[in-house]
């Protein structure tokens, strides 16, 4: 019994739903992983970040300390200075001891501004460290978040895929073997798997090329199977799709479920 060229289409249309959602899971697997190793990296990042600035705060404070031995060292030669000048014999070991009293002094004035000075620079990197390792944290439950969040998908996903792909074969072997044949031929070529395309504001769904008036009647009529004239892809009409002509292509619940793992994620 010669099937009608309307159940062919509607057929066609079928199977072309079924395997665009399979392609929008096997999309989104491949799109999960890669989430949570652009986390990773950016943890390692932190991570190495966190224990830069640890470095530059521990040299900072050995700085610190440095500059106060200097300073304990010029406060003992001032006080070595003055015992001299109790025990003074001339004028000129007085100026002599003074001068070199005043440049300890000044050495001690200079220490201690560059402690100032140090102080300041610790706290700005304890700043920054604090700030970068709330960063850390925060990026470490998003991860373990994601993590569980990618489990739970992907095993729904292997499940969805395994029901798929029985349903996309078992629908694909009530075809007629030469059209079945040209569905999976015009797939395999279609780099978004798209085999059968609908009408889109008078345009083909699939390379968005302009239908020529006569051709959307001959698809409207159902008379035979008609492809795009640019790419091949079988055209149906708004009849077999029960898509309004000027509505685009629909994202179906990959996308909300993309949304769900990164909306929990950003809690
Ligand atoms: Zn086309």
């Amino acid at each position: 019994m010669d099937v009608s060229i309307e159940k062919k289409l509607q057929d066609l249309w079928k199977i072309q739903q079924i395997d665009s959602k399979l392609d929008n899971v096997r999309a989104l697997m491949g799109e999960l992983p890669m989430e949570v190793a652009d986390l990773e990296d950016e943890i390692v990042g932190l991570e190495t970040r966190v224990s830069h600035i640890a470095e530059e705060i521990k040299g900072i404070e050995e700085e610190i300390s440095a500059k106060k031995i200097t300073i304990k060292d010029f406060q003992k030669q001032i006080d070595k200075y003055d015992d001299q000048l109790n025990n003074i014999k001339n004028s000129r070991e007085f100026e002599a001891i003074t001068k070199e009293k005043e440049i300890a002094g000044l050495e001690i004035l200079s220490a201690e501004k560059k402690i100032r000075e140090l102080g300041k620079m610790l706290d700005v990197k304890v700043e920054i460290q604090t700030a970068t390792k709330d960063g850390l944290e925060s990026r470490k439950k998003d991860l373990d978040y994601k993590k569980a969040e990618l489990t739970e998908i992907e095993k729904e996903n292997e499940e969805e895929l395994t029901r798929l792909g029985a349903e996309s074969e078992k629908a694909l072997s009530t075809l007629e073997k030469r059209l079945a044949r040209a569905y999976s031929r015009i797939r395999a070529n279609m780099r978004n798997g798209v085999s059968v395309a609908p009408i889109i504001r008078g345009s083909c769904g699939g390379c968005f090329s302009k239908i020529p008036p006569q051709r959307q009647s001959d698809i409207r009529a159902h008379f035979r199977i008609i492809d795009c004239e640019h790419c091949g892809r079988i055209l149906v009409d708004q009849s077999v799709t029960g898509i309004d002509a000027a509505v685009a292509e629909k994202e179906p619940r990959t996308t909300r479920r993309k949304m769900k793992l990164t909306a929990k994620a950003e809690d």
